[in-house]
């Protein structure tokens, strides 16, 4: 039985501590862009549009999954075309590739601070695994923060505004309230 397909992606990248960026351990191909060898050995696909397919979701026909961390690292190093973090993935045009890449937008809230070393894409994941039974301390260890952090983020002590399949609807509905003081 061959062993599902997010563990098998998952045992092909590592952390890249300085960007936050998972970088494909895998294959790539010549441009850089890491390589995943699909159901079938002979086809071959981007490990980037297959992580956006399996965190994110479909990918609309014509479009391009394009990294949003290119300006994490030096002109010139294009280690971040082997990026499969979703959280610094979006689906595009080419045109916005593009512009993307003149531009300066300041979208990456998560990624330029410091000391958030979560972001909502990481948190929307890390909870999406732990779902599909990934140890607290597996996520720790992969998104290098304490086990407390992940345990606060998948519980939704922290991170609240990021939504995820809500675990249960009790948080959600219109329950009594205790009244104010
Ligand atoms: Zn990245």
């Amino acid at each position: 039985m061959r062993r599902p397909v997010l563990d098998r992606f998952n045992d092909l990248w590592a952390l890249h501590p300085p960007t936050g960026c998972w970088l494909w351990t895998g294959a790539t191909d010549r441009y850089g862009y890491g390589m995943k060898t699909a159901y079938d050995p002979k086809r071959v696909r981007s490990a980037h549009r297959v992580a956006h397919e399996l965190f994110i979701g479909d990918i609309a026909s014509g479009l391009d999954v394009l990294h949003s961390c290119d300006r994490l690292f030096q002109r010139g190093d294009l280690s971040n075309r082997r990026c499969v973090n979703p959280s610094h993935l979006k689906q595009g045009t080419n045109v916005e590739n593009v512009s993307d890449m003149v531009g300066l937008s300041r979208q990456a809230r998560g990624i330029e601070c410091h000391s958030a070393r979560m972001t909502d894409g990481t948190v929307a994941l890390a909870r999406t695994m732990f779902a599909a039974g990934v140890a607290r301390s597996e996520l720790a260890e992969r998104f290098s923060v304490s086990w407390r952090t992940i345990d606060r983020a998948i519980r939704g002590e922290t991170w609240r505004h990021v939504q995820n399949d809500p675990p249960t609807k009790s948080s959600q509905s219109p329950g009594p309230q205790s009244p104010a003081p």
